[in-house]
C-alpha cells in the first residue's frame, strides 16, 4: 500500500515521470497490507505532533474517497472503546483528547447508552464511540490503488525482488537490470534490511510480533459495530478487539506474539537464524532501557497462541463470545516493530530516512494502511521531488 501510495503521488505532481513499482512475491498485497484487519481508523490513538495523528485522520478520508470512487464497499460502522477498570476508565479521556485535537469526531458516553451502540458489548462506567472508524477489503484496496497507479501511467513489477549496494558513494540495485534517478524503499518488515545495505538504519532492530485472527459468521455472533479495549499506554499494539468483514464475519485479533521471522507465519515454517539474531539485538537493547516492559508483553501475548484463551479473553470485552461455536483460524499477519538501539524504545510513529538518491520508509506500523494516501504524498514531496527536481 505505501510503496503503490508513493508511486502514484509522485506522477500525480509530476505527470510524464518513469514510476516503476517493484514487488517481489508474484502478487500485490501478500504481506501486511493484505493481511491486516481492514480497519479505517479515525485516527484518536495517536499524540497529536505524529506523522501517523496526521495521515490516519486525513487518510482515513482518502481511502473512503477511493472506495467510493471504485465502487469498493465500505461497513461504515463505527467503534466502540470500552473499558475494564477504573484506570482504563480514565485512559478513555486521554484518548478522547487526542482525538479532539486531532480534529476526530468521537464522544464518551456513560455505560447505560452502550445497548444502544452496540447491546453485545459490556464496559466499566463509561466507553468512547468513533462514528468514522470503518471496514473495507484489504485486497480489493490494492488492487484500486494498483489500477489508480497504471491509469496514470506507473507500471507494477511483481516477481522483482531487489537489493542494494553502495559503490563510488552511490546507491545501485544489485544485480538488477534496473537503474534510478531516485530509489524509495517500501519494503515493510524488511525495510529496514535493505536500509542497512546501503548504511541506513544501522542504529535499529527489527523485532517480528505475529497477530493471529480467529472469525465465525457474525450470524452467530450479530455485532454493530467494531470492540476495542483501551489499550496500554507502554505497549505499541492496540490489545485483541473485535471486527467486521464486508463479507458478514466477526473477527478477533490480532494478538501481538513475537515470532523469529519477519514471515513466520506458522509456528515451524518462515523462521530464519538471521532473524532470531536481529530481533536479539532489539530485545537485548529494550531490557537494557526502561521504557518497555518486554517480558511482560511476552508473558501475556504467547497464551494467546491457543484460540480458546484468545476467545476467553476477548469475552471480557463481548461475553457472548464465549458461547459461540465454530471459531476458525484466519491467515496471521506479522506486524514488525522497530526498536531503536541506543535508547531500547519502539518506535511509536513512522520513521522515514533520506541518505543519497534513496529513501527509505523504515516503520510503516499500524495505522499504515489507513495512512497510506497522505503518507505517500509526504514522502513524495518532502523526500524524492527535492531531489529530482
Ligand atoms: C495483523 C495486522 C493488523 C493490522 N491492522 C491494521 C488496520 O486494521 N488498519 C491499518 O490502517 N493498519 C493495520 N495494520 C498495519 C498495516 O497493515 C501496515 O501499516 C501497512 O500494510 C504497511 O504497508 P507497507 O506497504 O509498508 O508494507 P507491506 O504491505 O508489507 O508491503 C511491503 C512489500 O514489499 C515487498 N518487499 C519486501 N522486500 C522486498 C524486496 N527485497 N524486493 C522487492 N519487494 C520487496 C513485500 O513483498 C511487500 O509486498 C495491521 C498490520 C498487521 C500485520
Amino acid at each position: 500500500m505505501v510503496g503503490l501510495s508513493v508511486a502514484t503521488a509522485l506522477l500525480e505532481s509530476k505527470p510524464g515521470l518513469r514510476v516503476l513499482v517493484l514487488e517481489k512475491e508474484e502478487i500485490l498485497g501478500k504481506h501486511a497490507s493484505g493481511r491486516n484487519s481492514g480497519v479505517i481508523h479515525a485516527g484518536f490513538y495517536y499524540s497529536p505532533d505524529s506523522l501517523k495523528a496526521r495521515f490516519c485522520r486525513d487518510g482515513s478520508k482518502e481511502l473512503k474517497r477511493l472506495c467510493r470512487k471504485e465502487s469498493i464497499p465500505v461497513l461504515e460502522c463505527g467503534k466502540v472503546v470500552v473499558a475494564q477498570s477504573e484506570d482504563e476508565e480514565m485512559r478513555l479521556e486521554t484518548l478522547f483528547e487526542r482525538g479532539r485535537s486531532n480534529g476526530v469526531d468521537l464522544e464518551i458516553f456513560p455505560a447505560e447508552k452502550l445497548p444502544k451502540f452496540e447491546p453485545l458489548a459490556r464496559t466499566y462506567r463509561r466507553f468512547l464511540w468513533s462514528p468514522t472508524t470503518a471496514i473495507a477489503d484489504t485486497h480489493e484496496v490494492i488492487n484500486a490503488m494498483r489500477m489508480r497507479l497504471e491509469r496514470i501511467g506507473g507500471e507494477v513489477r511483481t516477481g522483482s525482488e531487489i537489493q542494494l549496494s553502495l559503490s563510488g558513494g552511490e546507491v545501485h540495485l544489485s544485480s538488477s537490470q534496473y537503474s534510478f534517478g531516485h530509489f524509495v524503499n517500501a519494503a515493510g518488515t524488511h525495510s529496514d534490511r535493505i536500509g542497512k545495505q546501503v548504511g541506513v538504519a544501522e542504529e535499529y532492530a527489527m523485532i517480528p510480533f505475529m497477530g493471529r485472527y480467529n472469525a465465525v459468521s457474525s450470524k452467530n455472533l450479530p455485532l454493530r459495530t467494531l470492540v476495542y479495549p483501551v489499550p496500554h499506554p507502554i505497549n505499541p499494539f492496540l490489545g485483541v478487539h473485535f471486527t467486521l468483514t464486508v463479507d458478514g464475519k466477526v473477527k478477533i485479533g490480532p494478538t501481538a506474539i513475537p515470532v523469529f521471522g519477519r514471515e513466520q507465519y506458522s509456528l515451524l515454517k518462515g523462521w530464519s537464524i538471521v532473524d532470531v539474531l536481529e530481533a536479539f539485538r532489539g530485545v537485548r537493547s529494550i531490557a537494557i532501557g526502561s521504557s518497555h516492559d518486554f517480558s511482560k508483553i511476552v508473558l501475556s501475548e504467547w497464551p494467546k497462541l491457543s484460540s480458546r484463551n484468545i476467545v476467553k479473553q476477548s469475552a471480557r470485552l463481548v461475553p457472548m463470545a464465549l458461547e459461540v461455536s465454530g471459531w476458525t483460524k484466519r491467515p496471521p499477519g506479522i506486524r514488525s516493530q522497530l526498536v531503536h538501539l541506543p535508547t531500547g524504545t519502539l518506535e511509536q510513529d513512522f520513521v522515514v530516512r533520506k541518505h543519497l538518491n534513496t529513501t527509505h520508509i523504515l516503520n510503516a506500523v499500524s495505522p499504515g494502511w489507513t495512512s497510506s494516501i497522505p503518507f505517500g504524498r509526504y514522502v513524495a514531496e518532502e523526500f524524492v521531488i527535492p531531489q529530482i527536481s
